[in-house]
């Protein structure tokens, strides 16, 4: 971006963020979530650090809070309430640790608290009474809600500190399990639910009416112990502010060095769904107050603090290209691609876009700034796109014509969204159907960039000639050496033992997921069966409609698809029947002999279960022995097994088998 450009972009990210604070603060009301708007607050904050003449005192990162409402008198703060800035990642936090190191030559300590997530207030005591309760405003005025804030049993009327004046800062929030139902009771009276804790607390406190806020179970933690009373660091702070009677910030600790406090941030993470109340990050201060204080405030934040975010199920980006992603089964997929973006955790760089359809319903476009989310899927998903950051070029996405990996024409069929690559030899399509059958086979270290120079090298042509490597042939590829070429073989090799609706899933059939394919399994029990099974009889396996057996049926019949499973077996790939519901005794006249020591089931339980299905269990090996189980340590029968050709089950096929 230019510096003409990037002065545009920073206007009107202001504008957008002003706006929809200002809805939130002045009228409680949510437009956009807590996410979104501070990873639009931290690109603005980015571009501010890296073009400091466009920082003007209206912006967003320079004000605090909000507006006062009319209705409450004002309170003047006499030290201003700031706020804290943002970091996401752990290079940040050591950046901001960096620059303030370098203002300082004392060395200090962290002082790590979660950030609880409600209203910030300044509690003002005189002569040890509570005098005034003031809400943060615009940092240098607040609203007075000490009628409110007195209906709070958590707040001490009176502290011990009985001469002078003490001023005490902390967050007003309610309890997650309070909140819970605080909401519940608001649906069933046909009212408006608060959308999180923070909400409920802000507007709780913002009654005219002290009553409506008595109702509502509201906690105080304190956070700041602003007067000086002789507190050396935050931990003699904490000490004093509990000798007074408050509640402080839970969980919090005194920490020395930047693992301590990464591996703190880590653990308050994990049991934040357990915390007594919502906290979406932690603050890191630095607790000796003499250090905090020299080091001074920029803009409206103090140098000495940083709030740690926790990853963010939505974050903002800008859309820098859309590209077309060809599957196994020739589908275009769009992905958008922005820069790298954390979201959830992860740095993330691609977000799916579905299709045209999706594309048309979003209104997206390259060039714009879009909200991205993540639903439980590694993949984010683009939410929506924010009209108001869209710049006067942006550019349309069109559908390709042509594929993007092998250039033949691309087709729409009649009825579907999707668009597919013509060609069935496609480069993309071959790659995506062996990287799909090494996932359903559970081969480990087989990557899209292996697949591909195994493809490229023409070593492999389809999946089953996964089964066909040797060592040597990976010794071709670059950056194979010996061990590794051994090591991959190995395990490819130890994966040849499959049950069959895993084997299902490798084919890859069209409409065909992990679910059709185990009710397909359990129906039909072999291999054999399924590859004999007309559309009738498809059509009676349950949960799968026609157009799931005609999907089926096509595939099945086709030369090209009976070649490839035939290939399979012919590579020694050994699909492991499932126990079916329609043949209780499918293991009838099959012999097994177990041998080594089993780790999920006992002998006599293996016994059982092989004579349930209706097998029998032998103790010596012959060529009358169907199967040889083979548990840890296997003896003398295993070997002769071996060489007598009889198949041999480990531990967890049998297991498969007899599960299935
Ligand atoms: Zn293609």
């Amino acid at each position: 971006m230019t510096k003409t450009e990037a002065h545009g972009r920073i206007n009107k990210l202001k504008e957008l963020i002003e706006q929809h604070r200002y809805q939130y603060h002045v009228f409680d009301r949510q437009t956009l979530s807590d996410a979104a708007l501070d990873s639009l607050k931290h690109e603005l904050y980015q571009w501010e650090q890296q073009y400091p003449e466009f920082v003007t005192a209206d912006s967003p990162t320079q004000r605090v809070g909000g507006q006062p409402l009319k209705e409450f008198s004002k309170v003047r703060h006499e030290k201003r309430m700031l706020s804290m800035e943002d970091v996401f990642t752990r290079d940040e936090f050591e950046d901001w640790h960096t620059r303030i190191s370098k203002l300082t030559q004392r060395s200090f300590h962290f002082f790590c608290m979660p950030k609880v997530d409600g209203l910030a207030v300044s509690l003002v005591y005189e002569n040890g009474l509570l005098k005034t309760a003031s809400t943060r405003g615009d940092g240098d005025v607040g609203e007075d809600v000490t009628q409110n804030i007195r209906t709070i049993s958590s707040i001490p009327l009176r502290i011990k500190e009985e001469k002078g004046r003490v001023e005490v800062r902390g967050e007003i929030c309610f309890p997650v399990k309070e909140f819970e139902v605080f909401n519940k009771k608001l649906v069933r009276d046909g009212e408006k639910p608060f959308a999180n804790p923070r909400n409920a607390a802000a507007g709780s406190i913002r009654q005219l009416d002290p009553k409506v806020t008595a109702l509502r179970k509201l906690s105080f933690v304190a956070w700041e112990l602003v007067s000086d009373l002789g507190q050396k660091d935050m931990e003699e702070a904490w000490q004093m502010l509990k000798t007074m009677g408050f509640r402080t910030v839970p969980e919090s600790k005194a920490l020395t060095s930047l693992q301590a406090a990464e591996d703190h941030w880590h653990a308050l993470q994990k049991k934040r769904d357990a915390l007594e109340f919502w906290v979406d990050g932690m603050v890191v201060r630095v607790s000796e107050r003499l250090v905090y204080e020299s080091l001074g405030v920029i803009g409206k934040t103090p140098r000495g603090l940083v709030a740690w975010k926790f990853p963010a199920e939505e974050a903002t980006a800008i859309v820098k290209e859309v590209e077309w992603f060809v599957g196994r089964t020739g589908a275009l997929t769009p992905v958008a691609v922005f820069e790298p973006t954390w979201i959830g955790g992860t740095m993330v760089q691609h977000a799916t876009l579905h299709n045209m359809d999706e594309i048309e319903r979003l209104d997206v476009r390259v060039g714009d700034t879009v909200i991205l989310f993540k639903a439980g899927d590694i993949i984010p998903k683009v939410k929506e796109v924010l009209k108001d950051l869209r710049p006067l070029h942006t550019k349309y996405v069109q559908a390709p014509v042509q594929c993007p990996v092998c250039g033949s024409d691309v087709v729409k069929h009649e009825g579907e969204v999707a668009r597919y690559c013509k060609n069935k030899r496609c480069f993309a399509q071959d790659r995506e159907s062996v990287l799909h059958a090494a996932r359903a086979f559970e081969i480990e270290g087989l990557g899209p960039q292996i697949v591909a120079a195994l493809l490229e090298q023409h070593l492999v042509h389809r999946a089953p000639d996964l089964f066909t490597l040797v060592p040597e042939d990976l010794l071709a590829l670059e950056g194979f050496a010996e061990v590794a070429s051994q090591k991959l073989v190995a395990e490819i090799q130890s994966k040849k033992e499959i049950p069959l609706s895993r084997f299902i899933v490798a084919l890859g059939m069209r409409h065909v997921g992990e679910q059709t394919a185990l009710d397909l399994a359990v129906h039909f029990g072999t291999l054999a069966k399924l590859q004999q099974a007309t559309l009738e009889d498809l059509q009676s396996v349950s949960n799968i409609g026609e157009v799931v057996a005609r999907s089926i049926e096509e595939y099945l019949g086709k030369s090209y698809h009976q070649e490839l499973i035939a290939d399979y077996l012919r590579h020694g790939v050994l699909v492991i029947p499932a126990k079916t519901l329609q043949e209780p005794g499918r293991l009838v006249g099959k012999t097994f002999v177990l041998t080594g020591t089993l780790s999920f089931l006992s002998r006599e339980e293996a016994k059982e279960h092989i004579r349930t299905l209706g097998g029998s269990v032998s103790s010596s090996v012959s060529e009358k022995t169907d199967y040889v189980v083979a548990g840890e340590e296997p003896g003398s029968k295993f070997k002769k097994a071996k060489e007598l050709g009889v198949s041999i089950l480990s531990e967890q096929a049998f297991l498969a088998m007899i599960h299935a």
